[in-house]
């Protein structure tokens, strides 16, 4: 099981979560239940407002999050760097099934931030019960992840009515923990 804060799961590179964790009761695109149906929700809602949200990825096993660790390793020049934009396996909450990283289906990277989707999700995700889990503004320093403005975080809707529209509120500073590991 991950490490739960008030009732949050919670998984970090301070807080990874084992090899064999699966989330029970994963949905065809990868969301626990309660986290698929508030991402209908707020795509719904979205659309209203002219915005279509698109899911690019969702569960990642403990197996991909490898593959994917592996080749960053080989990709940057040094394993700091490989380390400072990518999840080591285990350390990503998309092993949880709580997390989603959305866009328009057109323009990916830091560019997602200035895209109709990127700036409608800060504003209104929260409403849904979903936060922007990597801020920017040197939250990086609290999180131990760079700003990815299309990673969003399921924790409910109760949890998420203490982060204002377009907050730098972390998670961690929400539950008063460290995410960051200085040991790794
Ligand atoms: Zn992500």
């Amino acid at each position: 099981m991950p490490f739960t804060v008030q009732g949050i799961p919670v998984v970090s590179r301070k807080h990874p979560v084992s090899k064999k964790y699966v989330p029970e009761g994963l949905s065809k695109r990868g969301l626990v239940k309660a986290a698929d149906a508030a991402l209908t929700e707020m795509t719904k809602a979205a659309k209203k407002d002219g915005v279509t949200i698109k899911l690019r990825s969702a569960y990642r096993s403990y197996a991909t999050q490898e593959t994917i660790f592996n080749r960053a390793l080989k990709t940057y020049p040094s394993v700091e760097k490989a380390k400072r934009y990518n999840a080591e396996p285990g350390n990503s909450e998309h092993q949880t099934g709580l997390a989603a990283d959305l866009w328009d289906g057109n323009t990916w990277g830091d560019a997602v931030a200035r895209t109709k989707i990127g700036k409608w999700l800060w504003k209104h995700a929260p409403e849904y019960g979903w936060i922007l889990r990597y801020p920017p503004d040197g939250k990086e320093e609290i999180t131990g992840y760079i700003y990815e403005p299309w990673h969003y975080r399921y924790i409910g809707k109760e949890a998420a009515a203490a982060f204002e529209p377009n907050t730098t509120l972390t998670l961690e500073e929400y539950l008063g923990i460290d995410g960051t590991a200085e040991n790794q």
